[in-house]
């Protein structure tokens, strides 16, 4: 098995780096023994990788090789040859990062943009943040290889474009990614650098899968804030269904919502009753000063119990959606993350998933609350540029570019 699907003795470059990236071959040796290549072929493709400055002798020294004889150097990607950019926006909140190609934030920028101001507006600030936030940590603007977007909302992966998002209102069919590449240029003066964008869910749920639950082949993150929304990664890659809809939960009709208007329009979604923003409402009908999401967030973090009895009561409802979801999915790691994310809503969404669902689809699924937090979104948006520029089919091109 040489990469992806690349047949024995037909592996080219980017196979070799992808070989040596996940940890499967690491030495000259075992890169000769999985691909069948010969050992000349081997360093020819390697020296390509060596000299765009994307392949290192790793600082670990020899090891055995594992065709005998000498032993061997291990090589490992050089992460020090570029950054990438990423940020996520929330309704009214985004934070943006430039991170090293391992996903480690290098620099780090949270603040208010209001995604009513629309797309324009929105995506020429974030081209002033990122230029900013370059010279921060230290690093040239030509340094930076792309930049990868997290939005509260459905994305068609083939354009990049927001698909009648119901929270991002002006922003329906916006060339998202042809906008923002124009701003990094105008605020760096660099040339433009492709730009990926997905829906935030789908980019927490990769980020969080990539970091702590590597080995799991079906995980799902649900987000709870403004919205509610869920990310499921599928053996290491985003599902994203066939018009980018998949994980789009906030829209199901549950019968506790009949009377609550959605911002989608309709009547009776779990976003109307079980969001950051429905619990925020309910409060504010008891005089508990709450307008959002992260108003709630706060009541929670300071223990008010009637956040958290709304809270547990909206996990509920949520975990009865999840009930069929997990039925459907049989997932290792179910992770709850957003602005609900805490005990009163776990115990709410375990009390009703463990009642609802078949034993044999919970015997061996972990619920769990988010490890990186607020970060997530911006280490899964970093995580799928790297994966995408550096996939074996476009290695290629690219050190071709390079003139390598
Ligand atoms: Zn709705």
């Amino acid at each position: 098995m040489t990469g992806r699907g690349q047949a024995r003795g037909q592996a080219r470059a980017g196979d070799l780096l992808e070989l040596v990236r996940s940890g499967r071959a690491t030495t000259r040796g075992a890169l000769q023994q999985v691909t069948g290549l010969s050992r000349a072929t081997v360093g020819q493709r390697l020296d390509r990788l060596f000299r765009a400055g994307w392949l290192r002798e790793g600082a670990g020294g020899p090891v055995d090789s594992p065709l005998g004889g000498r032993p061997s150097i291990t090589l490992e990607f050089d992460d020090s040859h570029a950054v990438v950019l990423a940020a996520d926006l929330d309704t009214r909140h985004a934070r943006a990062a430039v991170l090293s190609l391992s996903g480690e934030i290098l620099a780090e920028h949270g603040g208010t943009l209001v995604i009513e101001d629309g797309p324009d507006a929105v995506l020429g600030e974030l081209g002033r943040w990122f230029a900013e936030l370059l010279e921060k940590a230290g690093h040239r603007a030509d340094e930076a290889c792309g930049i990868g977007l997290a939005v509260p909302g459905p994305v068609d992966n083939d354009t990049g474009r927001v698909v009648q998002p119901p929270i991002m209102p002006g922003w329906d069919g916006y060339d998202i990614r042809g906008r923002l590449a124009r701003a990094f240029s105008e605020h760096t003066g660099a040339g433009a650098v492709p730009v990926l964008v997905d829906n935030d869910a789908n980019l927490m749920a990769y980020g969080e899968q990539r970091t702590a639950y590597p080995d799991c082949s079906a995980f799902v993150l649900v987000k709870v804030s403004t919205g509610i929304g869920a990310g499921v990664v599928v053996d290491g890659s985003i599902y994203r269904g066939i018009d980018g809809g998949a994980g789009d939960l906030g829209h199901i009709r549950v019968p506790e919502g009949a009377e609550a208007l959605c911002r989608c329009g309709s009547y009776g979604c779990l976003a109307a009753v079980a969001s950051g923003g429905a619990v925020a409402r309910r409060l504010a009908e008891t005089g508990v000063p709450a307008a959002s999401g992260s108003d709630v967030r706060d009541l929670l973090a300071s223990g008010h119990p009637g956040a958290a009895a709304l809270a547990r009561e909206a996990g509920r409802l949520v975990g009865d959606v999840l009930a069929t979801v997990v039925t459907l999915l049989n997932p290792g790691v179910l992770m709850i993350a957003g602005d609900l994310a805490g005990t009163p809503f776990l115990t709410g969404v375990r009390e009703l998933l463990y009642q609802r669902a078949l034993p044999r689809s919970t015997a061996h699924l972990d619920v769990v609350t988010s490890r990186l937090g607020d970060r997530a979104g911006l280490v899964g948006a970093g995580a799928l540029v790297v994966e995408y520029l550096y996939a074996p089919e476009r290695v290629e091109e690219r050190l071709l570019a390079l003139g390598v």
